[in-house]
């Protein structure tokens, strides 16, 4: 059976593009009926974040995200799944190398490295692998004395002299080979354990990729240049590799990496900014795999967590970088709130998040009933919940008349004394059942409709789109609206 996994560090936020990761994973496993794994990377000690391995979990349980394994889900199988719980395993594989001879201990101090990295900066041409595999040629006795006096170090695996070449699902054979100097023999022997014994990256995951019994590895392509160390390492231990598939990454629209430290890009902060889980789903998806044309058509691109179950396939993931568009994100988030909104029970949950809110912003005269009846009436043109305060804050005070976008745009598109004129036709009188009648009389004097509409909304909502003239009138109540009437006038 298919088996993956999603291998998180807890380092931060869970950004939108390790999201991406976990999903794809997370499909290829749902869609296979295989398994996913959700394993914690956290070897690291100086880049762990406290709350990071919390908001791991909370973001994948928000997005619906579930896995057959993990820490504190089924352990007993292959686990623990945290890392850091797996050291004796890390300790007893890497004796094997060692033994085999295809790993040695490395003793040379942090200075002497450090006059190696820079040495090898000044080669011509200059080299990206640094050690000069001064420890490999140690002997058991000198091993042994350095080990009695506790001198500290790392084990590294002794790379060979060319890495092999891979095939990946989506890039085909990858032959990537770090930059040597012929004349100032140099190797990459990557560090399997750190001088404080516990795994590198590297180490770790070959070892938990195996052991947990991975059979596709999908993840970024940043990734891509420590693949063909992690085959040496596969064939080092003679095991198989299983199947790689390294995605392109997530670019802003002005390409852009997006940062996985700015907070703006995590699920948390798109949650907290109104995103709904399904809408950000779709979105990550959606960027570096395309469903087939007929089908993306006939729903709009829109697909929920379990109908990309029943229809993701490796074969549908596209190569280049993927450029974020938030107009997407939006557009999807519109149309999930409207579904969300159209279910009677869901619109009470999200009422109550709404009537807080606003009474928070508006007091007394927000009073549930009417924040009740205007998300009701237009809650249609949200695009996210957090926008109704700002977006319908004058059926709660009073309309502006200046200084915002659309009063300006009115005033520099109608003539005042026309307003003037229209608005005192309707003074003092209007509501909602002779307001068809006195929009009729006031066109038939040769006023053009639209210009009666815009000046109406104008007063009684200073302008804002997005709420027809009668539900105006409506909740605002015929009082409210003749006020509005006369002070727009003034
Ligand atoms: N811990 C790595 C990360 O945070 C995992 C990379 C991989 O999937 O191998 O991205």
């Amino acid at each position: 059976p298919v088996r993956t996994r999603f291998a998180p560090s807890p380092t931060g936020m869970l950004h939108i593009g390790s999201l991406r990761t976990a999903l794809y994973n997370y499909l290829l496993a749902k869609n296979t009926r295989g398994q996913f794994l959700l394993r914690l990377e956290d070897t690291d000690q100086n880049r762990l974040i406290q709350g990071a391995e919390e908001n791991i979990y909370d973001s994948l349980k928000w997005c619906g995200i579930e896995y057959d394994e993990g820490p504190g889900v089924n352990d007993e199988k292959f686990g623990p799944y945290r890392q850091s719980e797996r050291t004796e395993i890390y300790q007893q594989h890497v004796d094997g190398l060692l033994k085999s001879g295809h790993a040695y201990r490395c003793f040379c101090s942090k200075e002497r490295l450090d006059g190696l990295r820079e040495s090898a900066k000044r080669l011509k041409p200059p080299t990206t692998v640094t050690y000069d595999r001064k420890c490999e040629s140690l002997s058991q006795g000198e091993i042994e004395e350095r080990l009695a006096q506790q001198i500290p170090h790392t084990i590294r695996l002794k790379a060979p002299e060319r890495y092999p070449a891979f095939h990946d699902l989506l890039h085909g054979t990858v032959d990537i080979q770090p930059q040597v100097n012929v004349n100032d023999r140099r190797y990459d022997d990557p560090i399997l354990i750190k001088s404080d014994n516990l795994p590198t990256y590297h180490f770790a995951n070959v070892i938990d990729d195996h052991l947990m019994k991975i059979t596709h590895v999908i993840r970024g392509e940043e990734w891509l240049p420590s693949t063909q160390k992690h085959i040496a390492l596969y064939r080092a231990f003679g095991w198989d590799p299983p199947s790689f598939i390294h995605i392109p990454l997530l670019t802003s629209t002005n390409d852009k990496k997006l940062s996985k430290r700015r907070g703006d890009a995590s699920v948390w902060n798109m949650k907290s900014n109104g995103i709904l889980p399904e809408a950000l789903v779709n979105f990550c998806v959606l960027f570096g795999w395309s469903p087939p044309r007929d089908l993306a058509a006939a729903n709009h691109e829109c697909f929920t967590l379990k109908e990309f179950e029943r229809v993701f396939d490796l074969n549908y993931l596209t190569k280049g970088n993927a450029k974020v568009d938030d107009k997407k994100l939006w557009f999807f988030n519109k149309h999930y709130l409207q579904k969300k909104l159209e279910n009677s029970q869901v619109f009470e949950e999200i009422l109550q998040e709404v009537q807080t809110a606003a009474r928070h912003k508006f007091g007394e005269k927000a009073s549930d009933e009417k924040v009740a009846a205007v998300l009701k009436a237009c809650g249609k043109s949200l695009t996210t919940v957090n926008e109704f305060n700002d977006t319908f804050y004058y059926f709660f005070e009073k309309p502006k008349y200046q200084d915002t976008e659309v009063a300006t745009k009115f005033h520099a598109t109608h003539k005042h004394a026309d307003v003037v004129n229209i608005l005192t036709h309707f003074k003092g009188t209007i509501n909602q059942s002779n307001m068809d009648e006195m929009i009729k009389a006031l066109a038939s004097q040769a006023v053009p409709k639209k210009s009666i509409f815009e000046s109406l909304r104008f007063a009684l909502a200073g302008a804002n789109p997005g709420t027809k003239i009668p539900i105006l009138i409506q909740l605002l109540g015929p009082q409210e609206a003749n006020q509005r009437i006369e002070e727009a006038i003034n």
